[in-house]
């Protein structure tokens, strides 16, 4: 059966999945949705003894059903390779009597590579489906992760150019210089004075933009995105909650039917929606724990019912999740909204134009699958502290934000658990070092990669290893509001 994809903002025409992918937002300025979620076809029996690949394609067919079964696995083969560093991709490590399920072992050590990994290959495959002629420019608004992640994966990728905004303060140190020694003809990073949500909101303006767009396409050139809002970077992440759900089985860890719950340190809503959909396609998840930092608008949400952007962005040491403008939270409300798109482009104006909105009961009873807990930065780092002193397993800021919330809301259920573990500790070592000892602050970040070693005797991963002596190769800082006139140079238009 064919999934087509609609807008969460309007009932305008459907288009298929290739389609979408090339698109990344609807022209009406909502995200893609499946006209309905599709449901699983093989039983979870069937799906427990299948290898990432395998169950990667089981998903990705049954959303992307205007591909071929040969596209699909051309697309597959090419992104879950030797990038990753272990055949498994995704490995479940018990610890402490929790699942850890660890999204980092691709090229840039961050979840966003299960992704971002496939996304050149469906979007290049879309183009030539589709008869695209233009260049496809990638423009992505990063927290930190994204941003690297869709370099490596766009790199020199024929017919594609990518241009990336971060706040040039907002992100760690090694995330910034992973990002600036990027090579690659057709890559450019860009840092802005301002925060992610600045960033992401002059990326949404510029998709949205007519006048641009007509311009763009004079010139050969068309956008697309390479943030979660794409369904060719939401759908990806399905494959990972099916797959650790099947680990499980295979371990003798849980029966076929079993509930699980998971905990998803969250930022943008990407990851946890992608669960919750592999929870509407028939996996058998009982609750969905969403874990904020402490920029903590989810949490709030999932209290009160009222999502209020209005209140000081606060930068911690879990950057990625330094968000209080959940774009994919949109694709949700649109689905307790009884796929009501007048009603989710109400809420969605009001968040623009007030900078909040409150939905109603019945949207709110419809919430009951999730559950909203945050951690403050103590709690994180006492969280890294606790772990590496039970276990001897160093974890970074960002899992250590949804563990910490486990333990807070989810530990005591008795429902095993899988904690999306979404960055290597590699990746934030000051943060981490800092949580297990204070000593450790006066080192340079690259002592500290030595130290963290030492501890944890967790080989040093490529990504890390690379970027010791690479050369800076970027070097643009503009205003939040110059971001058009930046992509306008680099572009010639
Ligand atoms: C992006 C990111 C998150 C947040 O994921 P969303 O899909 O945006 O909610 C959490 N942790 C890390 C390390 C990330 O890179």
């Amino acid at each position: 059966m064919a999934t087509l994809y609609k807008s969460t903002r309007s009932e305008g025409t459907k288009v298929t999945a290739s389609e979408a992918i090339l698109k990344g937002l609807a022209d009406d300025g909502g995200l893609f949705v499946p006209e309905s979620i599709p449901q699983l076809d093989k039983s979870l029996e069937e799906l427990s003894k299948l290898g990432y690949k395998e169950t990667a394609y089981e998903i990705m067919k049954l959303f992307f059903s205007d591909f071929t079964e040969e596209e699909l696995k051309y697309c597959i083969n090419g992104a879950y390779d030797e990038k990753f560093d272990t055949d498994v991709i995704a490995p479940l490590v018990e610890k402490d009597g929790a699942y850890y399920l660890e999204l980092f072992h691709g090229k840039t050590i961050a979840f966003k590579d299960m992704a971002l990994s496939i996304l050149p290959y469906l979007m290049t495959t879309s183009a030539k489906k589709n008869g695209v002629k233009n260049e496809i420019v990638i423009l992505t608004a990063t927290s930190g992760d994204t941003g690297k992640a869709a370099l490596a994966g766009f790199a020199d990728v024929e017919g594609t150019s990518i241009i990336v905004f971060y706040p040039k303060n907002g992100v760690s140190p090694i995330q910034e210089k992973q990002m600036l020694t990027q090579k690659g003809a057709n890559t450019k990073v860009v840092g802005i004075i301002g925060n992610f949500d600045d960033a992401q909101t002059g990326v949404k303006m510029m998709f949205n933009s007519k006048e641009l767009a007509a311009e763009m396409d004079a010139k050969g050139y068309q956008f697309s995105s390479a943030n979660s809002i794409n369904i060719g970077r939401l759908i990806p992440q399905v494959v990972y909650y099916v797959y650790a759900y099947g680990q499980l089985v295979k371990e003798g860890k849980i029966q076929v039917g079993d509930k699980i719950q998971v905990v998803v340190p969250t930022g943008n809503f990407g990851n946890i929606l992608a669960a919750y959909y592999a929870k509407n396609m028939g996996l058998p998840i009982e609750t969905l724990y969403c874990a904020s930092n402490e920029n903590k608008v989810l949490f709030d949400f999932f209290e009160t019912g009222k999502y209020d952007r209005k209140r000081d962005f606060i930068l911690t040491t879990s950057p990625s999740m330094d968000i209080l403008i959940s774009s994919n939270l949109e694709r949700l409300i649109y689905l307790i909204a009884g796929e009501d798109a007048a009603k989710t482009k109400e809420l969605m104006d009001a968040l623009v134009n007030e900078g909040e909105y409150t939905i109603t009961d019945d949207m709110k009873a419809k919430l009951s699958d999730f559950v909203g807990g945050y951690a403050t930065e103590d709690e994180t780092h006492d969280r890294i502290k606790e772990i590496y002193d039970k276990t001897g397993y160093i974890m970074d800021t960002h899992t250590a934000v949804a563990s910490a919330v486990y333990a807070k809301c989810a530990a005591d259920k008795d429902i095993p658990t899988v904690i999306a573990s979404t960055a290597s500790p590699y990746k934030f070592t000051r943060s981490v070092m800092n949580s297990i000892d204070k000593k450790y602050d006066s080192m340079g970040d690259f002592e500290l990669v030595d130290e963290l070693n030492k501890l944890s005797g967790v080989k040093v991963p490529n990504a890390i290893e690379e970027i010791r002596s690479a050369d800076i190769l970027h070097d643009i800082v503009c205003d939040k509001s110059e971001m058009e006139k930046t992509v306008r140079d680099i572009l010639g238009i």
